[in-house]
């Protein structure tokens, strides 16, 4: 199969933006995942890797830039000899609210979404890495796409990961002949043992450091720091921890980079209180509100709105003003704010004012029982 363009592949223009690009790729992940093209899986199949390598090129700025100068040659080299596989993809968090509960999905990413090392052994995975992301309140209505810096370890370029000089001190194990397993045979009886394993000398790379890299010292591995735009949906509770596939530290040797964690820690309200969807607030109005009847100017989690006091109400009392609390997470209702209203009594009255309350409310002076109610602590 000729290879397509990338941009053809995923329908989008060569100036086409990031999300763009995403939507695009999004789209069509929906259309062709084997599971839900099941006319066709093995055609099906074809498609999504076909624009998954697409993706996973024009979504990263410095793969697009050399595709876009220099074509397929300047990219195909990330992926290794056999052009690009599954294990070459990073992008998987960025389908997983489409189809992680997919069990195809997650046998196809499974290899490395689950941590494992290679077949051999090798402990190249990437590490994971967690962060913390600070946001408003107003994020959790909306959702939020903040650019992280993101601490990563990844492999040095001195060395292209190898931690011997220049990426060329280096010779064949001679230990394992270059394999990384060596084989254990033992015998018991009649019967012989074989055992397999890591070669202690090289420790599965197969290959034994003449001189180390000066600039990592031999680790093969640097720390850099990576910008990264994470999406962070709506409905997420404070504290809640989102993972991010494929967004941790690098992998050496091709291996699958670590999983970046970002926990979601909220501003901290000084007008509104979190309960699961409802959120809480109080408002204060004059004493004539409550008597007389009108409307309170309440501060909502992202505004303002205007609460209805019927006349009469009682001083404490609380309301519920539908679907202005919190999104249900990965649902398309939200739950109610709760308003406790507190009635501001006059401090001083004239003469004059005594004389009308006195005339309009009775001539009696409050008991103490009712001069209470009105200062009634908020339960
Ligand atoms: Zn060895
Ligand atoms: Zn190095």
């Amino acid at each position: 199969m000729a290879k397509r363009d990338y941009y053809e592949v995923l329908g989008v223009g060569k100036t086409a933006s990031p999300d763009e690009i995403k939507t695009a790729y999004r789209r069509l992940a929906r259309q062709y995942h084997p599971d839900v093209a099941k006319e066709d899986p093995k055609a099906a199949e074809a498609k999504f890797k076909e624009i998954s390598e697409a993706y996973e090129v024009l979504a990263d700025p410095q793969k697009r830039r050399n595709y876009d100068q220099r074509g397929f040659d300047a990219v195909e080299s990330d992926f290794g000899p056999g052009g690009f596989t599954w294990q070459n993809f990073t992008h998987q968090g960025d389908l997983e609210d489409l189809l992680g509960s997919n069990p195809l999905f997650q046998q196809l990413f499974g290899s490395f979404m689950g941590g494992m090392g290679s077949p051999t052994g090798r402990l190249t995975r990437g590490s994971d890495v967690e962060v913390a992301v600070r946001l408003p309140l107003t994020a959790a209505i909306e959702g939020a796409h903040p650019t992280l810096e993101v601490p990563i370890v990844g492999p040095c370029r001195d060395c292209h990961g190898t931690g011997a000089k220049n990426g060329t001190a280096l010779e064949v194990c001679p230990e394992c002949g270059g394999s990384g397993q060596v084989r254990r045979s033992r015998s018991r009886g009649y019967t012989q043992f074989i055992t397999v394993g890591q070669c202690p000398v090289c420790h599965g790379r197969g290959q034994r450091i003449l001189e180390k890299c000066p600039v990592c010292g031999g680790a093969g591995r640097r720390r850099t720091v990576e910008r990264i735009e994470v999406t962070i949906p709506p409905g997420i509770e404070d504290g809640a921890v989102l993972r991010v596939g494929g967004h941790g530290g690098r992998g050496l040797e091709g291996e699958p980079a670590g999983d970046l964690y970002v926990q979601v820690v909220f501003e901290p309200s000084d007008h509104i209180r979190r309960d699961g969807t409802d959120a809480y607030t109080d408002a204060t109005v004059p004493l004539a509100i409550p008597l007389l009847g009108g409307t309170a100017k309440v501060r909502t989690i992202d505004g303002h709105a205007e609460l209805k006091v019927p006349a009469g109400t009682q001083p404490e009392t609380q309301f519920r003003m539908r679907g202005l609390g919190f999104p249900r997470f990965r649902g398309s209702t939200r739950g109610d704010l709760v308003v406790t209203l507190h009635v501001e009594i006059p401090r001083s009255l004239s003469g004059h004012e005594k004389d009308l309350v006195r005339e309009a409310l009775g001539s009696d002076a409050p008991t103490a029982t009712g001069r209470q109610s009105f200062f009634r602590r908020r339960s």
